[in-house]
Formats: C-alpha cells, structure tokens, sequence
C-alpha cells in the first residue's frame, strides 16, 4: 500500500466506537499476516544521565539537582552481564546529550562489549554527524532510535532553551545521516503532549514515508513516548488512551510492515490491550537510571508504570497466545553480509 497523507490524515480524525472498532481489526489483520504471532522484548540500559541540555520536559535536564552517574566501562559491562542473565539477546543502550565526557569515544568500547554479549545492539543517543555514525556502526550498533520530541518548530524551540539539542535541524537530519553511515534499523518518534497528536502524526508519518523510500533496505520502527506527569508544572497537551490508540491502529494500518514499540511508561493494562493490535516490541524490567539493575541510587529519567517482571510479562503473552522473542535472529543475516 502507498503511504498517502489524506488517507492517513482521515485514520486519525474523531470516529464512533464502531469506527475505531473497524480500525481495530483492519490493523488486527495487517499485524498477524505481517508479524505473525511474535512480541519481541526489548530492555532498556542507561548508561549515563549526564546532559548538558535543558529540555523542560526531562528529569535529566541540566538545570535539575539530581545525582549524575556514568557508568564505566566495567559497570557497564556488569550491568550488561545482569541483562543476559535474564535472557535478553538484544539491547539498547541510552545515553543524555554531554559528548564532552559521554561521546562516541566513551561509547564505542562499551558498544564492542555488548556487541560480543549480544546479538543486537541499539542506540538511544545524542545526534551525531555522519563519520561519528560511521564509527558507532563499525562499533556494532544495528540500531539507532532518535526522536525528534515535537516537529513544530516554535514549540520544538521553546521546550529546548539552552544546549546543542536546541539545532532543530541537526536533530531532524539525523535519522538521514545514521542511515547513510550504514545504520541498518531506524526508530523514529515524537513525544506525545508537547503538541497536537495528530499534526505531529502526520509529520512523523511523511517523515517515516520519506525515508523508507530512499533508504528502502533499512529496517524501520516507531514509537510513541507519552509524557503523563508534566515536571514542574510544564503545560502538556494530554493525549487520552483513545486518541493514543487510534495512532497506533492508523500507524499499523498506513505502515503494515513498521515495528510498532511501547515502552513502560504505559501501563500493563493498555499495553497488554494494544498487543497483537499493532504493537509489535514492548521493553520489559526497564530501569532509567543508570545502573539500575544492581543496587543503585541515581535518579530516574522517568516513571516506569509497568512494573512486572520478565518471567510476568512472558506468562501474560503466552497466555495471550503470543510468542515472546527475545532474541533479534535478523542481524544473524547482516553478519553474514
Ligand atoms: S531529553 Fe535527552 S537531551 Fe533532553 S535533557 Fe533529557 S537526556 Fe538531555
């Protein structure tokens, strides 16, 4: 099907309950017959909440008082080792924005590592220029996630007053710049409550649209952060459970074959609900601070509201009639290339 922005617009427009219905098994169907049965989990690492960005809506934020921590190379290496003991095989690894002192000389060791632990390694970093992306992909990274938090530019500007990330441009360029380093898997997002969902929608749609056009033998995916407890006060536009679901069953039916992620800042009620109806990945036992998964006490980027062990998580799909993946078998393939 051809991506086309007045069909997609019409997917995201007010609807019945019969309507959205509709919407549901449409997406229903275009899962099973393109994924299957299968939920692949994903855990989140991060490696350090270092930032020199002001972003109002973020608890790592340069301006709050909280205990940094970046974890060294062997901190990171036991925290990857407390990860597969779990049974993950893929990971992604996340950073704040401070490339004086967590750039891609810090990450590229601690990338090798987990490349020889696991079979997937994703990034979550700061935007880098197209001969950084190179090294980090040379490192071992297949995946890169880089959300662009809003597409309109006056909002983008004032939720970024200070710090490198206020380059609206640069962000925006840098899915473009990963993928032409080699990246082989690309998730594009935008926080949900900085603007009007289905405007920032359909910007994220035509971007998607764009890229998987002239980078068609990248693997794409998106995801839908949702900000539910504004800090200090911050006025957020909220997005209800309906409007949330109705983009993720319009983002399944125009994009059949885009993996569809839900973190767990959702709940275990909505994000068990959404399965098999578009969401494809689902992170499992995240922590978002670094070090979490050892006796730790930094401070946390966000609330997780999903709290369930993996071993709960796998029992609830299975129950469901998923099959839980934990491994990403694909980069078996680009290894062989
Ligand atoms: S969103 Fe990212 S860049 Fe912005 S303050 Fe948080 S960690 Fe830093």
């Amino acid at each position: 099907m051809t991506f086309n922005v007045s069909s997609f617009a019409k997917l995201l427009t007010a609807t019945s309950d019969s309507e959205l219905n509709n919407l549901a098994l449409k997406a229903k169907k275009l899962t099973q017959q393109h994924f299957g049965n299968t939920i692949q989990l994903y855990i989140p690492l991060y490696l350090s909440n270092e930032c020199c960005n002001s972003c109002l809506y973020c608890g790592f934020n340069k301006n709050q008082k909280i205990k940094r921590q970046t974890l060294s190379l062997e901190e990171a290496t036991s925290q990857l080792q407390i990860i597969k003991s779990k049974g993950f095989d893929n990971i992604l690894l996340l950073t704040g924005e401070h490339k004086a002192s967590v750039g891609v000389d810090y990450l590229e060791p601690i990338i090798q590592q987990a490349q020889k632990m696991f079979s997937y390694v994703a990034l979550e970093v700061f935007p880098c220029t197209t001969a950084e992306y190179k090294k980090l992909v040379d490192a071992g990274t297949s995946g890169l996630t880089i959300y662009q938090e809003t597409y309109n530019r006056k909002i983008y500007s004032n939720m970024h007053p200070a710090g490198p990330k206020r380059d609206f441009d640069f962000r925006f360029t840098a899915p473009e710049r990963a993928l032409t380093a080699g990246m082989r898997k690309m998730g594009l997002g935008f926080l949900l409550g900085l603007s009007d969902w289905q405007t920032e929608a359909i910007n994220l749609a035509e971007h998607l649209d764009y890229l998987m056009k002239k980078y068609w033998k990248a693997d794409f995916t998106v995801s839908f952060p949702r900000i539910h407890e504004a800090p200090n006060g911050l006025p957020i536009q909220a997005v209800s459970d309906r409007d949330f679901v109705q983009m993720i069953l319009a983002f399944r039916i125009a994009f059949p074959k885009v993996g569809i992620l839900l973190s767990t800042r959702e709940n275990a009620q909505l994000r068990d609900n959404l399965l098999g109806l578009g969401v494809t990945q689902i992170s499992a036992e995240s922590k978002t601070n670094p070090g979490g998964y050892s006796e730790n006490s930094s401070d946390e980027q966000f609330k997780v509201s999903d709290n369930r062990s993996l071993e709960e998580i796998i029992s609830t799909l299975e129950k469901k009639g998923f099959d839980p993946v934990i491994k990403d078998w694909s980069t078996i393939l680009s290894k062989k290339q």
